[in-house]
């Protein structure tokens, strides 16, 4: 039986202005994918996600989310998001963590009613399957900000999403708790089954959590198994950033073969 298709995009462009900021862009994530998207900056990663969010329409070409067009799309707590802001609250924020998590709920419960007892228990199961739940009570802005990503993750999964997209969760969290982190989502992956789909800068680490990586800039460069990524040469990944990536590949070896797209 083939796997369900999470997230089909069809020859999307989109501008802001009057220049194409994503262009022709084709995309199929799969059901149990851990996809890595990787670009330099500017090069459109975040309005792909605005685009997949229903943030903003494309220009051209279509979006189908579970199947259905972007259009009729309703059941948006199948997809949850954790935003590259989501972990720099100053302490004094007044909120705890426990709220934080509720909060993810809000869309589901509806504006104006209240949070009962069966909310409370699936924010604290959310908080338990990021490893956070002894932090309830403490205050969001007094966490590190590997804590409040960890957090913001089970704020998202509180609504129990079927894709997880996260814009560059790896920013503000120490080296130390990074392979932590991808741990993390390895098991959000593996073991409850979540799709994840994953901006990031790490294109040295990326590799070797992600099931599959997207190089895009403007349009799609790459996309493929990880371990093929590893073939994208050196070269056609300094054309790509237009400088040399070789710091950040760590000491991978790119054997000079041509991407396939
Ligand atoms: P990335 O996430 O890869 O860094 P973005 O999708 O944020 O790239 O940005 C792609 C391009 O679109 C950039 O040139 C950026 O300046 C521009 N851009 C992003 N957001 C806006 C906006 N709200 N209004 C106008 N231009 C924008």
């Amino acid at each position: 039986m083939s796997k369900q298709r999470i997230v089909e995009i069809e020859n999307v462009s989109y501008k802001y202005e009057r220049e194409w900021v994503v262009q022709d862009v084709n995309l199929t994530i799969e059901e149990g994918q851990f996809l890595g998207l990787v670009g330099p900056n500017g090069s459109g990663k975040s309005t792909l996600i605005k685009l997949m969010l229903g943030l903003v329409k494309p220009r051209r070409g279509s979006i189908r989310l579970f199947g259905q067009s972007i259009k009729q799309f309703k059941n948006w707590q199948e997809v949850g998001f954790v935003s590259q802001k989501a972990n720099s609250f100053n302490s004094g924020f007044p909120a705890t963590v426990l709220e934080v998590v509720m909060s993810g709920l809000v869309s589901r419960i509806g504006m104006f009613k209240f949070f009962n007892r069966k909310h409370r228990d699936k924010a604290i199961q959310a908080l338990k399957t990021v490893g956070m739940e002894q932090f309830s009570n403490e205050n969001i802005g007094d966490l590190s900000g590997g804590q409040q990503q960890r957090v913001f993750i089970a704020r998202a999964l509180v609504s129990d999403p079927s894709l997880l997209i996260l814009d560059e969760p790896t920013v503000g969290v120490d080296a130390e708790h990074v392979t932590e982190f991808y741990n993390l989502l390895g098991r959000l992956n593996k073991e409850e089954g979540i799709t994840l789909l994953m901006v990031t800068h790490d294109i040295g680490t990326i590799t070797e959590h992600a099931t599959h990586v997207v190089c895009m800039n403007k349009t799609v460069h790459f996309h493929g198994a990880s371990e093929e990524y590893e073939e994208f040469s050196e070269q056609d990944l300094n054309r790509l950033y237009g400088h040399s990536v070789h710091q950040l590949t760590h000491n991978h070896e790119h054997h000079g073969v041509n991407p396939h797209d």
